[in-house]
């Protein structure tokens, strides 16, 4: 800035010529200011009544009437509302007030369009910094080279022209926050969408945060649990895990998210679902099946709709981390979903060839690692000594023909601590949830897992894989020996208990005592498609005979050798008599 500020002069501003001890008084700032003697120039402008405006380079300090009561504006603005009465705080604060020179850096605007804006003369904005143009619209560095810096803008871009003066705020983008948000549907930056009114923050968060370090962090180990079989019992998602929902279009991505969040009722988890180019009729319709199951007094949605200027659509996720962070400080667990990465990647995309970054691979900028990265390494189970909170992520992406090995599902793989991969083969075939055995997995919830889950859940895994590879071999086959059949059978059975409907989240015991049944071979001789009748019946007679059993490991989370014989004796009894029964008939 000294050196640019040698080769500008200072130019002065005012509607009558500064007298002799006022130009040496100018002088003495500059030389204050910027360290060497700066050339100034008097300008007569009628603009500046009652006072002077000084610009040096990008700086521009103002004495002039009108400087001073649009400062005395901004400092009114900024009264919080929401501390009692506001004539009182309003007198206060222009009883405090003092008129200072307005000194802030304004640069121009050289090209606009496309939501992008570039700006000449900000010298010293910083990184992610947040912009006024004309007309009060805002903007968020994004780019800053040798002579011009790159921004996105948030709103509309009409009023913003070639040549119209930018402001710099010294404050980087931020989104408000609190309690007052648990129940509503917001956009990007905070603005209520659902027609309910303002809403009162507690704060303002940046979006950007350092994700928690090391130390601040302890080990994943208290479940967090979806209510989805297939997931629970063999990818167990643990508080502060960050697991990755992948597959093609329509194979059920959405439905695994929202039935996980309304599992969470009654569980003090607070849900925040980010949809990023969506559309806003899904979005209603997840808002009104969330409030339909009762789901949305714990739960926030954040939308950046697909009809959204990209700007918005990148934020959002980390605008939803934000509103997750101020919760997990609170000591609280937070399950935060962000549907969907591949569309916020493609957002940026835009963003960033607008900005004329250099295109990489699949014409993606070259951070776009760091982008999801800083994103989810925010998720983290916090240490008790500083509450103990803890943010659990659920990514999705959406993958083409069902290929993994694309530049953002590997990224995001990568990143993730483990992935559950849907099929659209397994979902059109009926299996749903679509979840592919084989290629999901889970690298930390096994430590989250209930003791009673993780005995029962045994060989489930081996079991379908040993029932998969069958499969394969025995397709051409005619006729099967007496023990290949059984083992398909079985097979086809544990495939037909993984069948879960949309919104009908198991609980533990549910879950506990049909593994228990199913992996004693209890089901055998039980057609697949009477698989799903049985073990309903099953489980609402446990749950009206024996209901000491179901509380018990909803409780405690334990099951020893004698309560698992107990169930298998339980189960047998019930199949045999219903095979009485129907033999009667
Ligand atoms: P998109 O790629 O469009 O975002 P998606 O992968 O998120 O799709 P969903 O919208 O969750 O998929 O589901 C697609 C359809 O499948 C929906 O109509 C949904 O109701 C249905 N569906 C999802 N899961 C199940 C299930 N377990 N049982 C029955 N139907 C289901
Ligand atoms: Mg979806």
């Amino acid at each position: 800035m000294n050196k640019e500020a040698n080769i500008l002069k200072a130019l002065l501003y005012s509607a009558t010529e500064p007298s002799g001890e006022q130009q040496k008084r100018f002088g003495d700032f500059l030389k204050n200011k910027y360290g060497s003697e700066i050339p100034l120039e008097w300008i007569k402008s009628e603009d500046y009544e009652g006072g002077f405006r000084l610009e040096v380079g990008s700086d521009v300090y103002d004495w002039s009437l009108r400087g001073r009561l649009r400062m005395l504006r901004d400092t009114l603005i900024e009264i919080p509302t929401d501390k009692g009465s506001i004539i009182p705080l309003i007198k206060e604060t222009i009883k405090e007030w003092t008129p200072e020179a307005m000194a802030e850096q304004v640069g121009t605007v050289k090209t606009v369009g496309d939501g992008i804006a570039t700006v000449a003369g900000l010298n010293h904005a910083t990184f992610g910094e947040i912009l006024i143009f004309a007309g009060g619209v805002r903007g968020m560095v994004q780019d800053i080279r040798r002579d011009e810096i790159g921004c996105v803008l948030f709103n509309d871009d009409e009023g913003v022209v070639q040549g119209s003066h930018v402001k710099r705020t010294g404050k980087t983008a931020g989104t408000p926050v609190g309690e007052d948000f648990l129940g509503r549907a917001v956009d990007a930056l905070g603005t209520p969408i659902d027609g309910l009114g303002e809403i009162s923050a507690a704060g303002y968060m940046p979006i950007e945060a350092q994700a928690p370090p090391i130390v601040d962090r302890q080990p994943v180990d208290t479940p967090l649990e979806t209510g989805i079989f297939s997931i629970d019992s063999m990818f167990p998602i643990g508080r502060g895990q960050r697991e990755l929902i992948i597959g093609d279009r329509q194979t059920g991505k959405t439905a695994i998210a929202v039935d996980a969040i309304i599992n969470q009722k009654g569980k003090d988890c607070i849900c925040i679902y980010v949809a990023i180019g969506q559309k806003n009729s899904s979005v209603v319709h997840i808002q009104q099946t969330l409030k339909k199951h009762g789901a949305m007094d714990y739960s926030i949605i954040l939308s950046a709709s697909a009809s959204e200027p990209a700007p918005l659509q990148y934020i959002a996720p980390y605008a939803g981390c934000a509103m997750a962070e101020y919760f997990m400080n609170k000591g609280k667990d937070v399950l935060i979903i962000y549907d969907d990465l591949s569309k916020h990647a493609v957002a940026y995309r835009a963003l960033s060839l607008l900005l004329e970054r250099a295109p990489g691979r699949e014409a993606y900028p070259g951070d776009v690692f760091y982008l999801h990265s800083r994103l989810l390494e925010r998720a983290a189970r916090l240490s008790d000594e500083i509450g103990g909170g803890s943010i659990t992520a659920l990514p999705i992406v959406e993958t083409q023909a069902g290929d993994v090995s694309a530049y953002i599902p590997t990224n995001i793989i990568s990143i993730t601590d483990g992935q559950i991969f849907l099929e659209s083969d397994l979902f059109f075939a009926g299996q749903r949830p679509a979840v592919n055995v084989g290629l999901s997995v889970s690298r930390v919830g096994g430590d989250a897992q209930t003791k009673a889950m993780k005995k029962a859940a045994g060989t489930l895994r081996i079991d379908l894989a040993q029932y998969r590879e069958m499969e394969v071999f025995t397709q051409f086959a005619s006729d099967l020996d007496d023990q290949t059949r059984r083992q398909l059978e079985y097979g086809q059975g544990l495939m037909r208990m993984l069948r879960q409907a949309q919104y009908r989240p198991k609980s533990q015991h549910e879950q506990v005592i049909t593994l228990v049944m199913a992996l004693s071979h209890t089901m055998q001789g039980i057609s697949a498609d009477e698989v799903t009748e049985f073990i309903e019946g099953l489980i609402s007679m446990f749950e009206t005979e024996n209901s000491d059993i179901c509380e018990r490991i909803d409780r405690e989370g334990v099951m020893d050798d004698a309560l698992r014989e107990e169930i298998i004796r339980i189960s047998k009894a019930y199949k045999n008599h219903g095979v009485d029964e129907r033999n009667k008939k």
